[in-house]
This record gives C-alpha cells, sequence and structure tokens, in this order.
C-alpha cells in the first residue's frame, strides 16, 4: 500500500474513519469492509473525466467483481450503468431497482431462461456474443414483439496484461466474434437484417488488470479499421463503441496504476482520432470497469489462529478464512498486501505466510509477508479485496460466507449477513 495507514492512539488501523478492530469485533471475522466514499470516489473518476472532456459515456459498472443489492443502489446513485451475466446478477440489479434502460445483459452462453428475463424486464442493450444467441434472441423477440438495441462483442486479437499487449491476430477467446476469420461480419449481416435487434454498435473487451493505455488504443484502432470496412461496404455508422472494462488497481506496492481519468482521456482522444480519420460520428463511448470501482474499496478483516514455524524454511500464520473467501491467490497467484490492524506500526522484526483453513495446501492468500511479532487473536488487514473476493466466495469445506459491511461517514452498516452453517446446508435432502 503506497497510501498513507490511518491509525488511531492504539495503533490500529482505521478504514472509513472506523477502528478496524471494533469492527472485527461487532461484526466477526473473516469480515468484507468497504469504504463506500471510496466506491464513489472511483465511479465519479470516470464519470467526472468523460463529462470534462463533453463526451456523451456510459460507464457501466460490472458487477461480477461485487454484486449486492446494497453495491448495486451505491452504482445506481452514482449514475453508473451496469453489466449483468447472469440471472443471478439481473435478479439481484432488479431487487437494487436499477433502472432497467441501463442494464447491459452480457454471457457467452446465454440461456434461454436469461434472455427471456433480460427482454421481460426490458433491460437496455444485450451484447451479442455468439450465433446461437443471434437465433434465440431473434426468436424470443418475436414470440415477445419487442425490439432490443444489441452490440456485437468482437475479439479484436489483442490481449493486455498488466504491462503489455499481444497481437494475437484470431483471438483464442471463448468470447465473441472473431475479426479475422470474417465472423464478425458475417454476425453483422444477421443482425442488421433484424427487425427486432437494434445494432447500436461494437464491444470488445481486452483484458484485465492493464496499467498501460497502448492495449485500449490498439483496440480502439481495430475496431475502427473493422467499422470502417463495413461504412464502406454497409453504409454503417455505429452510435456507440464500448471498449470494455479491466482497468489496473493497486493490490501491492509493485503495481502502480494510472489514475483512473487517464484511461478516459486516452480513449477519447483515441476514438476521437479515428472518427477524424475515417470520417464518422464520434459515438458515445461505454467503458466496463469492475475491479476499478470496487477492488481498492475493500479490506478483508481475519483473525489470526494458529502458527507454524519451520526452521530456516518458513512461518504460516493461519487465519480463519482463505480461498473460500478470496480464490485469486490460489487461482491465479494474485498478490496482495496486508498488516496487523492491531499493531499497524509496530517493527516488522518477523516475516509470515499468510494460510487460509482449507484443506488444500495451495490456499494461501500472501507468502512471506513483513510482520511484527504475532500471536494467536491478532487481526490481519488485507487490502484490496473488494473486487472477485465476496462475489467468487465458495462453500468448499462447508465454510459459510462472510458478512459484508459498508462504511460511510462514519458509520458502519451491515449489507450482507453472514451466513452460518445452517444456510450453507439447508438444500441438503436426506436420503435416509
Ligand atoms: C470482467 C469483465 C469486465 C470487468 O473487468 P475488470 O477487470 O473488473 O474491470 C468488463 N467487461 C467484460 C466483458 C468482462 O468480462
Amino acid at each position: 500500500m503506497n497510501e498513507q495507514l490511518k491509525t488511531n492512539e492504539k495503533d490500529h488501523l482505521i478504514f472509513g474513519g472506523i477502528d478496524t478492530i471494533e469492527l472485527a469485533k461487532k461484526y466477526g471475522t473473516p469480515l468484507y469492509v468497504y469504504d463506500v466514499e471510496k466506491i464513489r470516489q472511483n465511479a465519479r473518476a470516470f464519470v467526472n473525466q468523460f463529462n470534462k472532456l463533453g463526451v456523451k459515456a456510459q460507464v457501466a459498472y460490472a458487477s461480477k467483481a461485487f454484486s449486492s443489492v446494497a453495491m448495486l443502489q451505491v452504482a445506481k446513485q452514482e449514475g453508473l450503468s451496469l453489466d449483468v451475466v447472469s440471472q443471478g446478477e439481473l435478479y439481484t440489479a432488479l431487487k437494487a431497482d436499477f433502472p432497467v434502460e441501463k442494464i447491459h445483459l452480457h454471457g457467452n452462453n446465454k440461456s434461454i431462461d436469461e434472455l427471456r428475463m433480460a427482454i421481460e424486464n426490458k433491460i437496455g442493450c444485450i451484447v451479442i456474443d455468439n450465433f446461437h444467441e443471434i437465433k434465440l434472441l431473434e426468436q424470443l423477440l418475436n414470440e415477445h414483439d419487442h425490439q432490443i438495441d444489441v452490440l456485437i462483442r468482437v475479439t479484436p486479437g489483442i490481449e493486455a496484461h498488466t504491462h503489455d499487449y499481444i497481437l494475437t491476430g484470431n483471438e483464442d477467446s471463448k468470447f465473441g466474434f472473431d475479426i479475422a476469420s470474417g465472423q464478425a461480419e458475417e454476425a453483422f449481416n444477421l443482425i442488421i437484417k433484424s427487425k427486432r435487434m437494434h445494432l447500436k454498435g461494437l464491444h470488445c473487451h481486452i483484458g484485465s488488470q492493464i496499467f498501460e493505455t497502448d492495449g485500449f488504443i490498439l483496440a480502439v484502432q481495430r475496431l475502427y479499421s473493422l467499422m470502417n470496412e463495413w461504412k464502406i461496404k454497409y453504409q454503417f455508422n455505429p452510435e456507440v463503441l464500448n471498449v470494455g472494462g479491466g482497468f489496473g488497481i493497486r493490490y501491492t506496492s509493485d503495481d502502480q496504476p494510472l489514475p483512473l481519468s487517464h484511461y478516459v482521456t486516452a480513449l477519447v482522444e483515441e476514438i476521437n482520432t479515428q472518427a477524424n480519420k475515417y470520417q464518422m460520428d464520434f459515438p458515445e463511448i461505454w467503458i466496463e470497469p469492475g475491479r476499478a470501482i470496487v477492488g481498492n474499496a475493500g479490506i478483508t478483516l481475519y483473525e489470526v489462529g494458529s502458527k507454524k514455524e519451520i526452521p530456516n524454511v518458513r512461518n504460516y500464520i493461519s487465519v480463519d478464512g482463505g480461498m473460500t473467501d478470496n480464490i485469486r491467490p490460489a487461482l491465479y497467484d494474485a498478490k496482495y498486501d496486508a498488516v496487523i490492524a492491531n499493531k499497524v506500526n509496530a517493527p516488522k522484526t518477523y516475516q509470515g505466510s499468510i494460510a487460509g483453513k482449507c484443506c488444500e495446501s495451495g490456499d494461501m492468500l500472501i507468502w512471506d509477508l513483513r510482520l511484527p511479532e504475532i500471536e494467536a487473536g491478532d487481526i490481519l488487514a488485507m487490502f484490496s479485496t473488494g473486487a472477485y473476493g465476496y462475489s467468487m466466495a465458495s462453500h468448499y469445506n462447508r465454510f459459510a460466507k462472510p458478512a459484508v459491511v459498508f462504511i460511510e461517514n462514519g458509520i458502519d452498516k451491515l449489507v450482507v449477513k453472514r451466513e452460518t452453517y445452517q444456510d450453507v446446508s439447508r438444500y441438503d435432502l436426506s436420503y435416509e
């Protein structure tokens, strides 16, 4: 963490203005805690920059990063749009009373039920991913006598990662229509013939945890050269260009993300250049940040339990959660930073690796972390766990999912209840 940590006179970590040790006592551990002001700041960084540049835009929160009624209410209050990928995510959005016209449905295998639910609830846009979906959607729209705005998701042959990108030509991805092989054009031709689907423009999503703007710029260039072909052949003039999400955040001091407004500026400049070059109207720009809205706004509090010290090898410090509340380290070797929240500024004279309590050797949260002298009952605060933590939580080992607390204006509020072990087995039926 580069940001200065706030502590009180007891050397306890203060988060969102509240003593984290008090939060751990009040709600138990593991506990996800969000600073709602930070969520709002992140959302506004994108929205305000588009406004400042005078560009019509939709900032669609990718709700898979963290979906709950309270979170979607905050997104709604900030005027964001919303990406959903399933009936569950759509249902949560409806429960949060999210404006339906601002909901976009994604997915590489949208089911009939998902599409029907989207149509019946009159959501704003469907991002079309494949030929099977075009057929299903046309059929359902006919049955419902309904029309809907759509984007075509294309794979521009650019894979962007943290610090670099790969030009792949044909992208090896399960998502979207390939450009190079002509699939995107075939989809275009099917969709513009439809009286039910209104093609608004194109969508692409090039990766996640991206720290540079080059990948986005290349994607915009690639999309424009395609759209120019369609303009010449079919007089196509896109109203919307959706360049996806993937904006990087800081997990550890090794990560140096750009200010969020820089991505917006770079995108607007490149889209302006390309639109001028090909003499097309400047489109409405849509982006889909998930991680960048909630990632650094959340922390997880754990209680330290057992310790295993292997001389000259490693010290293992076990906490009361793990891969069931944050699978990212086990799944993609994701790095995190953490402190002992009840002794933040104590000298770091010890080194330990933070282990989860699941029956998996791979259930490690952080390797070789500098720590103060540590003992059972200490509270570990792990930073930047706001994205893909709760949303990827599982019941492995029949663990109950932790609670989620929001903090704003110095007030903490429970927004997702902690599950009980009875909850975990509530759908089990007897076989005796
Ligand atoms: C996952 C995803 C996002 C959000 O990605 P982040 O890295 O969380 O910003 C946006 N759009 C699409 C299509 C995605 O699949």
